[in-house]
């Protein structure tokens, strides 16, 4: 965004290390777990370290933080990849964690050898119960004091698939009676006989986040770490390992994560999600994975601006998920095309109209662009669609659209008089009756006639058939995370409606997945890159134009 704002604690950091001369340029990573697909919390801590190399010069690193066999593939690497790239980013070098284990195996190697990492016999979970509490101190393991010699042994054993999984750890001799649990003799390497997306079966053992991590942007001469507030209290121990192994010295700074009312924003859950089939995949629309608001026809400029009003901050907050939906208002108000789509359509027959004749009217494509984005061929002929909601028998008194005897305009057409209606034996009005005003056409209307109302339409004869998708929260409660229980007994379960009757005008059926539009009076859509085919369209909704929600909860 082009408006000044003052710079975000992130920014003086790095402008403070560039003016000292600490740093005479910057280097930041984005590193997922590929162990599933990206959300918009991601796409926060993207923009961030990639936005803060753009604009101090510097670079950034992708990196797949890929040490836990039992979770990662390949697919969501691709996955991953393709989504920062969607987003408008493009990495200085790719990096996996797991490129780097020969390196990290050394770095290990190089701790025993220093009397400052040994390997204990005890499981995660004894050494769990062994670690005391805040404030008590932790008991020390019999196998503390090994002797060098034996932690090499033991540790190239663990190596070599001499023990199963969880019987042997290699630890960090650091201090079992430090205020901070992370400093208390933390497990460095375990055991894991399970193959590996990229290294195969080579290694059965693997390094813990927290000597990998660092090591890794040390790897890198990355000079700002960023990731979020639950690493803070990881901190003593990301510098006492760079410490001891006297490598380059990354530094690590924390921001508040993103989350977002009416959501999710784990993996583990967004998995279940996927798992128990409880959503299409992690390209739902509703998910609020980065492939998933693309689908929905979010575009990336909506969120690259959402997530740079956000800013980063040092507390940790919820945002409304409404301020999303304004950024890709204001995104789609200006290039999305308008479109008539009759989503319950009824059948108006204008009695004076000849039979058989069509006009081809032109409207503009978008009143926002210059020149109205050009226009568009809008056939129109004696049948129309309009919607069933658009005619009321008995009209109130602001009812300005059809009704007995009442004039409307039909966008960028006529204005029309209704003369009468046809209802069916259950009392449904199929028919509407009216009769059209020649000189009132739109753009050289000579009639004199004002009326109050406009509504859209579609030629019946030329309509495309299509399927609709509209979407509401996938939760109905602000912070699911948050409440008792499982968080999926608060699926919205009307998250979802098909409409599968609606009428288009034809030119949607030329639509692309990249294109959006704008249905007048109805929202914004775009088509559905799964699901929709030449033979059958099917749109998604990706917002209302207003914020109905916020009007509806405030009831
Ligand atoms: P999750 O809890 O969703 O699995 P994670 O932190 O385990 O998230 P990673 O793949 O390890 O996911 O994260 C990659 C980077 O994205 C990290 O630097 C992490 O801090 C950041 N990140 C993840 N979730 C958010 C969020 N909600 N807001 C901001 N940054 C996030
Ligand atoms: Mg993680």
């Amino acid at each position: 965004m082009s408006e000044e704002r003052s710079l975000n604690f992130l920014e003086e950091i790095v402008e403070g290390d560039l003016s000292t001369g600490k740093h005479t340029s910057i280097h930041t990573r984005f590193p997922p777990e590929p162990n599933g697909y990206l959300h918009i919390g991601h796409a926060k801590s993207i923009c961030l370290n990639f936005g803060l190399a753009d604009k101090y010069g510097g670079k950034t690193n992708l990196r797949f933080d890929d040490t836990n066999p039992v979770t990662e593939e390949t697919e969501y690497v691709e996955s991953i990849k393709q989504d920062v790239r969607w987003l408008g980013f493009d990495w200085e070098e790719e990096h996996f964690a797991s490129d780097y284990f020969d390196q990290i195996y050394a770095f290990a190697i190089n701790l025993i050898q220093k009397g400052l990492a040994y390997v204990d016999d005890m499981s995660a979970e004894e050494i769990a119960a062994n670690k005391g509490t805040p404030t008590e101190a932790g008991k020390e393991s019999p196998a503390r004091n090994r002797s060098i010699e034996d932690n090499m042994t033991l540790f190239t054993a663990m190596k070599d698939g001499k023990y199963n999984d969880g019987e042997k750890v290699l630890r960090a001799k650091i201090d079992m009676a430090s205020p901070n649990m992370h400093m208390r003799d933390p497990i460095m390497y375990r055991i894991k006989k399970t193959s590996h997306h990229r290294t195969g079966d080579k290694w059965c053992i693997y390094p813990m986040y927290d000597f990998a991590h660092g090591q890794s942007d040390s790897i890198e001469n990355i000079t700002h770490s960023i990731c979020t507030l639950e690493f803070e209290v990881h901190k003593p121990l990301y510098n006492w390992y760079i410490e001891q192994l006297g490598i380059f010295a990354s530094h690590q700074f924390e921001f508040a994560r993103l989350n977002l009312t009416y959501t999710v924003m784990s993996k583990r859950k967004l998995l279940q999600l996927v798992q128990e089939k409880l959503v299409d995949g992690w390209d739902d629309p509703r998910m609020p994975t980065i492939s998933g608001l693309r689908r929905r026809g979010y575009t990336s400029a909506s969120i690259r601006n959402f997530c740079d009003r956000i800013g980063v901050q040092r507390r940790e907050n919820i945002i409304d998920v409404g301020l999303l939906e304004f950024f890709i208002r204001e995104d789609l108000n200006k290039i999305a095309s308008r479109r008539m789509v009759v989503m319950d359509p009824i059948r108006l027959i204008i009695t004076n109209y000849p039979e058989n004749q069509t006009e081809i009217l032109r409207s503009e494509n978008n009143p926002e662009e210059e020149n109205n984005g050009g226009y568009r061929e809008l056939p129109f002929g004696r049948e129309l669609w309009i919607e069933a909601e658009d005619f009321q028998e008995t009209p109130h008194k602001k009812w300005f659209r059809l009704a007995p005897e009442q004039k409307v305009r039909l966008k960028s057409a006529y204005i029309v008089t209704c003369t009468g209606f046809k209802k069916d034996e259950n009392g449904k009005v199929t028919e509407v009756y009216c009769e059209y005003i020649p000189e009132s056409k739109s753009g050289q209307d000579s009639s004199g006639i004002h009326v109050k109302g406009t509504i859209h339409w579609v030629s019946c004869e030329h309509a495309c058939d299509a399927e609709v998708r509209l979407y509401d929260r996938l939760f109905n409660v602000e912070n699911p995370s948050d409440e008792e229980g499982d968080f999926k007994t608060y699926i919205n379960p009307t998250s979802l409606q098909i409409i599968t009757q609606a009428k288009t005008e034809p030119v949607l059926l030329e639509a692309q997945p990249e294109n959006h539009f704008q249905f007048i009076r109805k929202g914004y859509f775009c088509i559905d890159s799964k699901y929709s085919t030449p033979e059958k369209l099917v749109f998604n909704r990706t917002v209302t134009l207003k914020d109905t929600w916020a009007k509806e909860s405030n009831r």
